[in-house]
C-alpha cells in the first residue's frame, strides 16, 4: 500500500523478480485507500479484504505469485473477521497480527486471543506479536504462543501453581527465577513446580522434570 501507483509497483515487482525475493502485502486498517474509507465509512473487514484483493489483482497482472499477504488492525474482531475471509480467495502464506496490540500485559493477551483463534482454525503461517515493549519481549510471547498451541515446541513448558495456602516453598518466586534461568534452554521440556502433594505427584506424571 505504501509504494503507491501501479508503475511504481510494477518496478519493485521486476527487481523481486529478478532477485527471487518475496514480498509482502500488508494492509492496515488506519491507513486504507481514501476511495476504501468513502465506500464503507470505517474500517472494515470488507474494507481490508478488497484493498488486499486490489493489490492481489495488480501482482496477478504482473505474473507475480511469490507474496504473504498482511491484514492487520488493532481490533481483535475486525482483524478475525478479515483474516477468514481472505483465507478463503487465495493460496499464498497469511502473515498475521495485531498491529498496535499495546503494552506488554494487554498486548499480549490481544495478541493471544486473536492469533490463537485464527492458528487453531488452521489459519496463518507467520506471525508478530506488536508490542509498546522491548522486541524481545514480542519474540518470547510468539514462541509461548506457538508452544501453547502445539505449533512449535522449544525450551521449557511450565506448570506450576498460582498463590494458594497450601504451598509448602514460595512457587512464585521459584517460578520465577527458574524462567529467567532456563531461558536459554531450546530443548523442549515439561517442568512442573507445584507446591504440594495434593496435585503434585499427578502433574509431575506428565513432565520430564517435578519440583513438589
Ligand atoms: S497443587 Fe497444592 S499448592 Fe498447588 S494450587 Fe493445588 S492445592 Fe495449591
Amino acid at each position: 500500500g505504501n509504494i503507491g501507483r501501479e508503475e511504481r509497483v510494477r518496478a519493485v515487482i521486476d527487481k523481486a523478480r529478478d532477485k527471487n525475493i518475496p514480498i509482502r502485502i500488508g494492509v492496515n486498517a488506519g491507513s486504507l485507500e481514501k476511495e476504501l474509507q468513502r465506500k464503507y465509512g470505517e474500517p472494515t473487514p470488507e474494507a481490508m479484504v478488497e484493498s488486499a484483493m486490489r493489490h492481489v489483482d495488480i501482482l496477478d497482472r504482473l505474473n507475480f505469485q511469490n507474496f504473504k499477504l498482511s491484514l492487520k488492525a488493532s481490533d481483535i474482531f475486525m482483524t478475525v473477521a478479515a483474516y477468514r475471509q481472505i483465507a478463503s480467495q487465495i493460496e499464498q502464506p497469511l502473515h498475521l497480527g495485531i498491529t498496535e496490540a499495546g503494552g506488554l500485559r494487554s498486548g499480549t493477551v490481544k495478541s493471544a486471543v486473536g492469533l490463537g483463534i485464527l492458528l487453531m482454525e488452521g489459519i496463518g503461517d507467520t506471525i508478530r506479536i506488536s508490542l509498546a515493549a522491548d522486541p524481545v519481549e514480542e519474540v518470547k510471547v510468539g514462541w509461548d504462543l506457538l508452544k501453547s498451541l502445539r505449533l512449535r515446541s522449544k525450551g521449557i513448558n511450565f506448570v506450576a501453581c498460582p498463590s494458594c495456602s497450601r504451598q509448602n516453598f514460595d512457587v512464585i518466586n521459584t517460578m520465577n527465577e527458574l524462567e529467567n534461568r532456563l531461558e536459554d534452554i531450546s530443548v523442549p521440556m515439561d517442568v512442573a513446580i507445584i507446591g504440594c502433594v495434593v496435585n503434585g505427584p499427578g502433574e509431575a506424571k506428565i513432565a520430564e522434570m517435578g519440583l513438589t
